[in-house]
């Protein structure tokens, strides 16, 4: 059987695909508030294409795969696309991200089609705030995903909260006490210099996770917990007598690359080897340029697969996110999927 290696050694193993640049949020620190271009949908890899890359990626090692936007629910035929993963041998994991809104309504769907697990994001428990954060987003929605997510067995489901300094660094204490009462895995995720403009106010707007860590550790007693999963960049830890976890993803104060496994697919085709480096395989110009005839579909199967290993060859050491903040330079997370 194959093995992705990068040049440091590093086993990839992991795929995270946007399938969608759209999305029916607009979050404060994602996307700008005024009028802003979409990709088109003919550069936007459609289904099929999606399905032979990662027939391809499997083949070369790949075993767990997330699908990711933009919001993944907002794209037609999302359950048949999961149907036809789950046919993929080898592939041992789909979960996906998701900002719960349509979750209510999927749940099942996707449990059936064989969807693993989701993540959940979610940064705030207030009404208000939520709907301001998301401009314009319906926590109580979000709150019936959740339920329907739990009761379909999408398990386990990971909450993901970005933490934003004066908005809602005060509900952190709020969100340690659901994994009390319910089987959530929630994870403070650090903020990140994503968009156009987005980034301009970052500096004031950022917290270190690891901070908040350590003011917790002073208050709670956690318990640290080893994962299977090992190579994610999440350190979990749960309370005693609670239901979930409590995770903190220091993508900034403790960068995690040493053991990086992943690679991405955009939504517009392009292997992106480090979320945080703009370096870019075009694997759609590759495969689209040999043609979609059956008499080239061997062809199309060994450019995706040279086009992933030269991707996976181009993996730096380490991102150099601390000096984009510097730079003032940005990218667009829903193209790339966070
Ligand atoms: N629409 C889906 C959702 O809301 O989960 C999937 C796409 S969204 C881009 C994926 C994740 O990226 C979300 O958890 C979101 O909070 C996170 N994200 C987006 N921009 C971010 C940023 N600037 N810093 C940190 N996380 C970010």
């Amino acid at each position: 059987m194959s093995q992705l290696v990068d040049s440091f050694g590093r086993k990839i193993t992991y795929l995270r695909i946007s399938i969608t640049d759209r999305c029916n949020y607009r979050c404060i620190y994602c996307k700008p508030e005024e009028q802003f271009t979409f990709i088109p949908h003919e550069e936007i890899l459609r289904y099929e294409e999606i399905i032979e890359i990662i027939q391809e990626a499997v083949n070369l090692g790949i075993n767990k795969v997330r699908i990711t936007g933009g919001e993944p629910l907002v794209r037609k035929g999302v359950v048949d696309f999961i149907k036809q993963l789950r046919k993929i041998k080898k592939l041992e994991d789909i979960s996906l991200t998701t900002n719960g809104c349509f979750l209510a309504g999927y749940a099942e769907e996707l449990k059936a089609a064989g969807l693993n697990r989701v993540n959940i994001s979610l940064d705030s428990l207030q009404k208000n705030k939520y709907r301001k954060i998301t401009r314009g987003g319906n926590l109580e929605r979000v709150l019936k995903g959740i339920d329907s997510a739990l009761k379909a067995g999408l398990l386990p489901i990971k909450i993901n909260t970005v933490l934003i300094k004066g908005i809602n660094d005060d509900e952190v204490e709020d969100f340690i006490r659901l994994t009390l009462e319910r089987p959530l895995n929630i994870r403070f995720i650090e903020l990140m210099p994503s968009g156009e403009k987005v980034t301009d106010n970052y500096k004031g707007k950022f917290i270190s996770v690891l901070e908040i860590k350590e003011s917790l550790v002073k208050k709670y007693s956690f318990n640290p917990i080893n994962t299977s999963s090992g190579n994610g960049p999440a350190k979990y830890y749960e309370i005693e007598g609670g239901k979930g976890t409590i995770g903190f993803i220091t993508a900034l104060s403790q960068h995690f690359c040493q053991s990086c496994n992943r690679i991405r697919l955009t939504s517009d085709g392009k292997i992106r080897p480090c979320l945080f480096s703009n370096q870019e395989i075009d694997l759609k110009k590759a495969i689209r340029e040999v043609g979609y005839t059956k008499n080239n579909q061997i062809l199309r199967r060994i450019v995706i697969k040279e086009k992933i290993k030269m991707a996976v060859k181009l993996k730096p050491k380490g991102h150099k996110i601390k000096e984009w903040i510097s730079n003032k330079i940005s990218f667009k997370m829903s193209r790339i999927g966070g």
